[in-house]
C-alpha cells in the first residue's frame, strides 16, 4: 500500500528528532509529531557524555550546540568521602562532555529534523495508533486547533518516552524489568562555579551531582532510595539540603549560591521492550529505560536513532527484510547496554559499592590511567564489562602498585 509517509515518528526530543532527521537525510518521507512545542523543558537533567557529543558532531550539530554558549566539561570527579576519583570522561577524538538545557538541545534537534526535510508538527497529540490485520498502519491525533487527523505510514516509530503510547498499543513485550530504585530532585543555581567539572558525591543511601549548564547556572541533583520518595517529596528542600550537607565543602559552596528555579523530581522504572513489530518500532526511553543515575538516556537515545534509522533505511530501500534488520537493531541495543544496565541499577540502590569495588577504587585512587578508565566507564565511553574484566582489573591494580 502506498502511504503518505515512510515513517511517522511520535515524539520529537532526543530519540525522535534524530531518528526523523537521519531518515529524512536518506530521502525518506518522514512526519514527526510532538504534543509539546519547542523550545520547551521536560523533567530530566541533561549531562551529555562525550559519546553523545560525538553523535552530535557526526550529525554536524555539535558546533551549533557549542555556539549556544553551552559550557564544556573536561573532567568528572567522584567523591566517595575518604577519597575522590578524578579523570577524563572521553577519548582523544571525543574528549568533552556538555550539560545543555533541554530547552536548547531539544529545539536544536527538532530544527535539524525539519532542515533535513522531515515534516514537523508541534503541539500535535497522537490519540490512537491505527492497525489493520495486526499491522500498525498509522495514527489518529489532533492539533491544538482541534479537529481529528488521520495519517498513514509504512512504519510508526514510538519515540514517545517511557509511557509510550505505541508500546502500549502494540503490547510490546517487556523484559529484564526492575522497579524504580532511586528518586531524584534537581534545581539550578547561580554563583556556583564548576570550572569545567562534573562532580558526583556518593554517601551511604544518598548521592548528589553538579554540572555547569547554560546561562551561568549549575544543575545540582540529589538522590535517595526510591522507597523514600513519598517522604522526600513532602520536604523536598530540606531533604535536598540535608543530602548535600553530607559533603561539607560542597555544601558551603551551595550556601553561597542562589537557587534560580523550583525543584523538579522523578523516579523511574527500569526495563527493556521489544523495539519492533509489524509496522512499528521503538527508540529511546520508549524501548529501553534505565535509572538516570549514570546519565545514559540521551546517549542511548542517540545510539538508537542511528541504529534504528540505519536499519529502517535498509528495509525501506528493499535491501533487506524489515524483521532481519530490526532484529539486529534489538540485539545491538541490548548487547551495547547490557553491562551498563546492571551497573546503573546497582548504583541506583545507593548501597555502598560491593567490597571488591571499594578495594579497587581505594587502590586506583591517585593513579591517573586507572582513574580515567573508571571515569570513562561511568560516562559510557567504555563498557563496565570491559572495565571489570579480570585482566583489566589486574592490570589496573598492578599499574597502581607500580605507580606507588
Ligand atoms: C530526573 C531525570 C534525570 C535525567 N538525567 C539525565 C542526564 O543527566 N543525562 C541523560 O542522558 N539522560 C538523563 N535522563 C534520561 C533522559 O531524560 C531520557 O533518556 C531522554 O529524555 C529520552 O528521550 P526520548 O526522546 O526517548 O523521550 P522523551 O524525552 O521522554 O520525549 C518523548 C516525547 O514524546 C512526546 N509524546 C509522548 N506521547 C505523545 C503523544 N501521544 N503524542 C504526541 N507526542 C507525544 C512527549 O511530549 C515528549 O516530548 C534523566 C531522566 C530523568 C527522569
Amino acid at each position: 500500500m502506498k502511504t503518505a509517509y515512510d515513517a511517522i515518528v511520535i515524539g520529537a526530543r532526543c530519540a525522535g528528532s534524530p531518528t526523523a532527521m537521519l531518515l529524512a537525510r536518506k530521502g525518506h518521507r518522514v512526519l514527526v509529531v510532538d504534543r509539546a512545542t519547542f523550545p520547551s523543558d521536560t523533567v530530566s537533567t541533561h549531562v551529555l557524555h562525550p559519546l553523545a557529543g560525538a553523535s552530535l558532531a557526526r550529525w554536524g550539530l555539535l558546533d551549533r550546540l557549542i555556539a549556544t554558549g553551552c559550557p564544556l566539561i573536561h573532567s568528572y570527579d567522584f567523591d566517595f568521602g575518604p577519597f575522590t576519583i578524578s579523570g577524563k570522561p572521553g577519548t582523544a577524538a571525543a574528549a568533552l562532555a556538555y550539560c545543555p538545557r533541554r530547552t536548547v538541545l531539544d529545539k536544536l534537534l527538532v530544527d535539524a529534523a525539519a532542515e533535513a526535510g522531515a515534516e514537523v508538527r508541534e503541539g500535535f497529540v497522537v490519540d490512537e495508533i491505527l492497525a489493520e490485520d495486526g499491522r500498525v498502519t498509522g495514527v489518529r491525533g489532533h492539533s491544538r486547533s482541534g479537529s481529528p487527523v488521520t495519517e498513514q505510514a509504512a512504519v510508526v516509530i514510538g519515540a514517545d518516552g517511557r509511557h509510550s503510547l505505541v508500546a502500549g498499543a502494540v503490547q510490546a513485550a517487556q523484559y529484564n524489568e526492575k522497579p524504580p530504585l532511586l528518586c531524584g530532585y534537581y534545581s539550578y543555581w547561580s554563583e556556583l562555579p564548576m570550572d569545567g567539572r562534573f562532580e558526583t558525591y556518593i554517601r551511604r543511601l544518598r548521592g548528589f551531582a553538579a554540572a555547569p549548564t547554560h546561562d551561568g547556572l549549575t544543575l545540582v541533583i540529589a538522590g535517595w532510595p526510591a522507597a523514600e520518595f513519598e517522604e522526600v517529596r513532602k520536604h523536598v528542600e530540606q531533604s535536598y539540603l540535608s543530602a548535600i550537607d553530607l559533603a561539607p565543602a560542597f555544601a558551603e559552596r551551595l550556601r553561597a549560591a542562589k537557587r534560580q528555579a523550583p525543584f523538579a523530581g522523578a523516579t523511574v522504572p527500569n526495563f527493556f521492550r521489544k523495539p519492533y513489530g509489524p509496522g512499528w518500532a521503538l527508540v529511546g526511553d520508549a524501548g529501553y529505560n534505565r535509572d538516570f543515575i549514570t546519565a545514559q538516556g540521551i546517549l542511548d537515545a542517540f545510539a538508537d536513532a542511528e541504529t534504528c534509522a540505519g536499519a529502517l533505511d535498509q528495509a525501506f530501500t528493499g535491501a533487506r527484510p524489515f524483521d532481519d534488520v530490526m532484529d539486529e537493531y534489538q540485539r545491538a541495543r541490548d548487547e551495547r547496554v547490557a553491562a551498563m544496565y546492571e551497573f546503573t541499577c546497582q548504583l541506583a540502590t545507593l548501597e555502598p559499592p560491593p567490597p571488591e569495588l571499594q578495594q579497587l577504587l581505594a587502590a586506583i585512587h591517585g593513579h591517573q590511567p586507572a582513574m580515567d578508565a573508571f571515569v570513562r566507564m561511568n560516562a559510557g565511553t567504555i563498557s563496565p564489562a570491559e572495565f571489570f574484566a579480570p585482566e583489566n582489573v589486574g592490570a589496573m591494580m598492578a599499574g597502581a602498585r607500580a605507580g606507588r
